[in-house]
Formats: structure tokens, sequence, C-alpha cells
């Protein structure tokens, strides 16, 4: 059966990036899928370890979770230091996963800027954690922003060496199922994951710079739209947001080598889940005196009800700490389950 899994770190506040590159896809699959959405509090201590009121950012997330549509009763929502099979599975995944495979990883060269050698082994170690995360769930479907694409893909190529190196133990044990891989099908314990990356917005821009992607951690408050920023906020950064002096094109071609304008275009265009070629031929020639007010309208009017019922939720965090706190339970019981053939697959004894 299909399973979703996904996470979102509690490092700071929840961005238009993190909305429409991947929860309102979390809220879309639990349709389809079973899912389970994570709040990933042991990655967010890899880039800074002393966080400013954890406990507060790990309710706040979830809060956004439960704001925008996530049905914690029909699938699960937890944070992740709650189930010990995420950092036990991620040690064996780092006697998996080669130096060679981390050190290629362009997040971990962005996030540990020009001194690598004093950034933490888990900012090193981040992406076997997150295989961790996904693999101890079986997870089949990873809905993410492009920005992790290169992280799925080593979760594919660690599921891949695991199933490879314990081929006879697995198989010996009993534990091997059909695995799919593209076109190719083999047996194995570990699905090889397929990355759910796709619509007009897997990549939202900073506000500031077109080049980099908007993110929690950007010291920056300018540079992003927060769910939680109120109508004022939201107007304020779109009208500050960096543009280039000319009108609006009116064919996607013409918003080559505009990256910026390409931005505003796509959030527009993902925000009314129109196609930007139908944003274009409504706004081509006009300027952005007249195109960013009429975006600032479109955002407020999504993130207004998901910030006042994130508040809502907040006012009173029992409800929220009930959730996580039934799901790290229901979690527990999958990953417990995955931790014993894991162990008997690797040959260590256990109860
Ligand atoms: P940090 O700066 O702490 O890494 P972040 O904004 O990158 O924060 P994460 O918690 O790392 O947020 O990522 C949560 C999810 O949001 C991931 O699926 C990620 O791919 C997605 N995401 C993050 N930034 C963007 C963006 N700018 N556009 C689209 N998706 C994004
Ligand atoms: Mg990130």
């Amino acid at each position: 059966t299909p399973r979703v899994f996904s996470g979102v770190q509690p490092t700071g506040n929840l961005h238009l990036g993190n909305y429409l590159g991947a929860i309102r896809k979390f809220v879309a699959l639990q349709e389809s899928h079973a899912c389970l959405y994570c709040v990933v509090d042991l990655h967010a201590i890899t880039a800074q370890l002393v966080q400013d009121d954890l406990p507060g950012q790990i309710r706040s997330i979830t809060a956004a979770f439960l704001a925008a549509g996530i049905d914690p009763k029909k699938h699960i929502v937890f944070n992740q230091s709650r189930v010990s099979g995420h950092a036990e599975l991620a040690w064996i995944f780092n006697c998996v996963a080669r130096i060679g495979w981390m050190n290629r990883m362009t997040q971990f060269k962005e996030k540990a800027g020009k001194d690598r050698e004093n950034a933490s082994l888990g900012l090193l170690a981040y992406p076997s954690l997150m295989a961790a995360d996904i693999l101890l769930y079986r997870a089949t479907h990873v809905p993410v922003g492009d920005d992790q694409k290169q992280h799925l893909e080593l979760t594919r190529d660690i599921a891949a060496k695991f199933n490879f190196d314990f081929a006879e133990r697995i198989e010996a044990a009993g534990l091997a199922v059909p695995i799919t891989a593209g076109e190719e099908s083999t047996e194995g314990y570990f699905p090889i994951t397929e990355p759910l990356i796709e619509g007009p917005a897997t990549r939202i821009m900073s506000l500031k710079d077109g080049a980099k992607k908007m993110s929690k951690s950007d010291p920056s408050d300018l540079s992003r739209i927060n769910l939680t920023d109120d109508a004022d906020a939201i107007a304020r950064k779109i009208r500050k947001a960096k543009t280039d002096p000319d009108a609006l094109p009116s064919e996607l071609d013409g918003l080559k080598e505009r990256p910026e304008a390409d931005n505003l275009v796509g959030i527009f265009a993902a925000l009314a889940e129109r196609p930007k070629a139908d944003v274009l031929a409504e706004y081509g020639g006009r300027q952005f005196s007249e195109f960013k007010p009429a975006l600032a309208d479109l955002a407020v009017g999504i993130l207004a009800p998901i910030s006042a019922e994130m508040r809502r939720y907040l006012a009173d965090p029992s409800h929220i700490d009930a959730v996580l706190k039934d799901g790290a339970e229901r979690a527990g019981a999958i990953a417990d389950a995955t931790m014993k053939d894991v162990k008997d697959i690797v040959g260590f004894l256990r109860d």
C-alpha cells in the first residue's frame, strides 16, 4: 500500500514556500494515501544546537499542519524525537552511506558555509537521518520542495545499498518483498522511495534575492512571507520585493533572465491554482505597481484563515500536545516493527 512520509523542521517561521511546496501537498495526499507528517525536531538541532523556544516551535509547526487541514485522526502527526527508531535507524544508515555521498550534498555545503570543518557532524549526517525518517515507515512517496530532491536520491541509494548488502539475510529471514524502482522490479526490504515534486511551486525564491530559495532560517524577515504575517505585513513585503523596472511580459518566454519577476508570477499562479501562462495573459504589459497589490490580496485571502486557525490552536496548546502524543504512539508501533526486522537482518540480538 502506498504510504506517504514528510517532515518539516521546527527552525523558525513557516513561510509561503513551505506551504506551497510542502504543506498544501500534504493536505491533498490525505485523500489517496496513508500519511505520516512529522515535526523533525532531531533535524532542527543540526545547524544550530541551542534553539530558541524549541517546544514552542514544535507546537507552531503542528498548529500549521492542523490549520492547513491535516486530519490527525485519519493520519499520523507527531514529533520525531519521540520515536526512538529514527535515531536508531539513522545510526545503521550512517554505516550504510559513504562519506563521499554526504560530502556531495549541496544543502550541507550551503548550510555549513565556508568553515566546513566547524559544522556539526549532525549537519553532515542530516540526509542519513532523513532516509531513516522515511524508511522507518517504509514510505513509498515523499512530497517535498525541489531543494530536497538530492536528499531523496540519497535515500534511494541508501535503501538500494541496504537491500543489496543484506540481500541474503533479508531473503533468509523471509522479509523480502517486491520492490519497484522506476521500470525495474526486484526484491528487498526497503522500498525505493518516489519523490513527489511537481507543480508550479516546488521552489519559491526569496523576495530579496531571486537566486536564493525562501527559507525559515534566512535572517531577513523581508525575504519571506510568513504564514502568520498579517495583511499589512504581507502587502508591505510584496511591495518591497525586489523586481526589475520593466512591465510584466505577456508570454512565458519573457520571464527568462528575470528571476524575480518569474518568482512573483509563479507565486501568483500557485496561489490561484492557474497556469503561469494564464496569469501572464491577464497581467502582461502591466507594471509591478499594479500586479503586486493583486498578488498581496490573493496571498492574504489564502493565508489569513490559516493563520487565524493557527492562533486558535496555539491559544491552548493542550490539543496540539495530545495530537503529538497520540501520533507518536501510532508512529512508534510501525517503527518498532521495522526496527525488529532491521535488527534481525543486521544480526543484532534483541528481546
Ligand atoms: P530551513 O531554512 O531551516 O532549512 P526551510 O524553509 O528550508 O527551513 P524545511 O523545514 O527545511 O524548511 O523544509 C520543509 C519543507 O518545505 C521541505 O519539503 C522543503 O523542500 C520545503 N521547502 C522549503 N523551502 C521551500 C521553498 N522555498 N519553496 C518550496 N518548498 C520549500
Ligand atoms: Mg530546509
